[in-house]
């Protein structure tokens, strides 16, 4: 998947992740036979942590960049949704992936409308079981809070009628600590990649995040400590001159495994990319804190983090989302935003003007690109950023570089 080399060092455990990838779906299939079960899930709110304390296989659902998908799920499901949830009908339709072929259950969390409409459509023309968890669009207010706290009671309790299994305390005190560490590591990666002389870049790390989808999450962070372990023995990769490359932040619509026109394009062009809050990469892994081995604990952990794009954030003022993107923005020190919108994806598309607004004013350069994954606006896209990291490269010349 990653076509950039990043390094003139081998990073070994990289290699072993990806075989792992391979590996995956035989191993599932294997553990099928014994009687576990597979959920697929999608979207930002599900907890990966309720799943496997019950003992089934958390596989995150959905791809990106492949048209003809889209073209298959439009004949199900309308042509005005956005183009990931079109593909991931197609997906879930054909059943040509190595993972939909495997799933008993798919659950689906209502943040993005279009996904649970996605559900509704999966379970009537391919009769999917399916599973909804609601979401609050008051989700600051103490009746969201409580609206969650409730929603959450019930897709537990038919996660337990699903898998034949009561939901232990212990069980889920062992899932809260494995998913922390996961995040943990994942952070320190994102972190590590930012930094000059690193022997991994983003797109590296952006791939092991996808990993985390499918892996067998204790093997997922095994895999992990390994590769950080590996990161920390590796002499610093010299072979580019820091500063040289105007350093890209990606924001804005999700950018699902396999779809990487954009990044291609970025990366061709001479851009860094340094980080992304993009809820297929680090968004989904940031600020969880659950409090206690409960599932309204789990509700408030989930809830109280940034909230996804679309659920309605009225005052933008104090908007968390913009206040965590500013952060992100200093953490990885990116010099500029590229903000990615699917079409037809409202919740982004919406925000990405007073984004911009807000980035501009500070004066943060900001580009917006609205794609699909269409081929055909490639040398249109290409033209536009290549203006855009000319201009960054200008800004850095006159600020005599960072
Ligand atoms: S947030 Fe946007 S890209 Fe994500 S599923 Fe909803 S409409 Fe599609």
């Amino acid at each position: 998947m990653s076509r950039t080399a990043t390094s003139v060092t081998k990073v070994t455990v990289l290699e072993k992740i990806r075989q792992a990838v391979i590996d995956r779906p035989a191993q599932i299939a294997a553990a099928k036979k014994q009687g576990q079960k597979v959920v697929g899930w999608l979207n930002y709110f599900v907890p990966e942590e309720l799943l496997l304390a019950l003992d089934v296989i958390p596989v995150r659902v959905g791809v990106g960049g492949d048209e003809q998908l889209v073209d298959i799920g439009g004949r199900y499901i309308s042509t005005k949704n956005c183009v990931f949830v079109r593909a991931a009908v197609g997906l879930l339709g054909e059943k040509k992936d190595p993972y939909t072929p495997l799933l008993d259950l798919l659950a689906v969390d209502a943040s993005c409308l279009q996904v649970f409409r996605l559900a509704e459509v999966v379970k009537y023309y391919f009769k999917y079981e399916t599973l909804i968890l609601g979401v609050p669009r008051s989700f600051t207010a103490p009746e969201g809070q409580a609206y969650f706290r409730h929603e959450l009671q019930d897709f537990t309790a038919a996660l337990e009628k699903f898998s034949g299994r009561k939901l232990e305390q212990a069980k889920l005190k062992a899932a809260i600590e494995l998913l922390a560490k996961i995040r943990e590591s994942l952070q320190y990666l994102y972190q590590y990649q930012s930094q000059d002389y690193a022997n991994l870049n983003w797109r590296d790390v952006f791939e092991i995040v996808h990993a985390g989808f499918y892996l067998d999450r204790a093997e997922y962070l095994k895999l992990l400590q390994e590769l950080i372990a590996e990161l920390k023995e590796l002499p610093e990769d010299k072979s580019k001159i820091p500063g040289t490359e105007p350093r890209v932040f990606i924001s804005g619509s999700q950018l699902s495994p396999g779809d990487v026109k954009l990044i291609n394009i970025i990366e061709d062009l001479g851009g860094k990319i340094v980080g992304d809050d993009l809820w297929t990469g680090l968004a989904s892994y940031l600020d969880i804190q659950i409090a206690a081995p409960t599932v309204d604990a789990l509700a408030d952990g989930y809830l109280a983090r940034v909230p996804h794009a679309a659920l309605p954030y009225l005052n933008i003022s104090t908007d968390s989302r913009i206040k965590k993107l500013k952060e992100l923005l200093g953490r990885f020190r990116a010099q500029a935003v590229i903000d990615h919108t699917l079409r037809y994806c409202d919740p982004y598309t919406f925000k990405a003007g007073e984004t911009k607004d807000i980035l501009n004013n500070e004066g943060f350069p900001f580009l917006e690109i609205h794609t699909e994954y269409a081929s055909s606006d490639i040398e249109a896209i290409r033209t536009r950023v290549e203006a855009f990291l000319e201009l960054v490269r200008t800004r850095n010349d006159v600020a005599g570089g960072i």
